[in-house]
């Protein structure tokens, strides 16, 4: 019982996407389903019970399992672009399959419940990007944010372009979209890091995706709140922040509220206990 207690958190989860798996499963007739929402359950599973026991890689672990999984099972080896791009393919193609289901889940209607948590544990770019030195932001955050606008029209011109063209074999184009897309992404994202010295610019400036994340993300279920009576502002969780969210804020308007990717750093560096 006392087990059962210490890992409800993990083990709700793991409910959840099992839930998904064998409803998928069932509906679409389809065994991938079940293997795929599984094996992401699992990961986290796996990774919210090393963090329970204060194991300090624990996120790290998880975007490893679940990040690699994305790109090289699913993008290299089973040919689906889980890229932007691909979502505006499957849409306009209106399959509701793959990379629609993964948008739908992780980064239109998931982040509701769990925030930008797939920033946080299961983005393959970021999985990446944080390899990087710059794990808290070295120079203040700059006004650039609109470019991500920009990446989200070019993605939506590209597919659009190719169907208003009416080019053959259009599958084909997105797995090298995908390739080619990763590359693109990599690239920018480290030259990034190193001019803003600022691992986490790539996700600040450009990334598409977070047209969709972070509206959704405003209303999330799940957010870091601070125990107001308890902090002593010291700011040390301000520091610490990655994304340079103002955790001491618990009011839905906080300084980039809508960046929190729970990483748990504030959470795990406050000397007070008070987030
Ligand atoms: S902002 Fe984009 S690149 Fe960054 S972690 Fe989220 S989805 Fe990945
Ligand atoms: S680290 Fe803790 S005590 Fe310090 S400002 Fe943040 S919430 Fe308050
Ligand atoms: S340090 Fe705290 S506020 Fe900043 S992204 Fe991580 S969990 Fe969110």
């Amino acid at each position: 019982m006392k087990l059962i207690r210490k890992y409800l958190h993990p083990i709700i989860l793991l409910i959840v996407f099992e839930a998904v798996a064998v409803t998928l499963w069932l509906t679409k007739n389809n065994l991938f389903y079940l293997f795929n929402f599984s094996y992401i359950g699992l990961s986290i599973f796996f990774g919210l019970v090393l963090f329970i026991n204060k194991n300090k890689h624990a996120r790290r672990v998880v975007q490893l399992l679940v990040g690699l999984y994305m790109l090289v099972y699913l993008g290299l080896i089973c040919n689906e672009n889980m890229q932007i791009e691909g979502f505006w393919y499957y849409l306009f193609t209106g399959v509701f399959e793959a990379a629609t289901i993964h948008y739908a889940v992780a980064k239109i209607f998931g982040p509701l419940i769990f925030g930008r948590g797939w920033c946080g544990y299961a983005c393959w770019t970021a999985m990446v990007l944080d390899f990087l030195p710059y794990k808290v932001p070295a120079q203040p955050r700059k006004k650039i944010g609109w470019i991500r606008y920009i990446t989200f029209a070019l993605s939506l011109i590209f597919v659009s372009a190719l169907f208003l063209a009416k080019v053959g074999n259009i599958e084909r184009i997105m797995f090298w979209a995908f390739i080619a897309g990763n590359i693109v992404y990599y690239g920018i994202g480290i030259i990034l890091a190193f001019v803003f010295k600022d691992n986490r610019a790539f996700c600040k400036y450009i990334c598409p995706i977070t047209v969709f994340l972070k509206p959704m993300s405003y209303f999330s279920l799940i957010r870091v709140k601070c125990d107001t009576d308890k902090c002593i502002h010291c700011g040390k969780c301000r520091r610490v922040c990655p994304m340079n969210v103002d955790v001491t804020d618990n009011s839905r308007k906080r300084e980039n509220g809508t960046e929190c990717i729970l990483c748990m750093e504030c959470v795990n560096n406050c000397p007070q206990n008070a987030l």
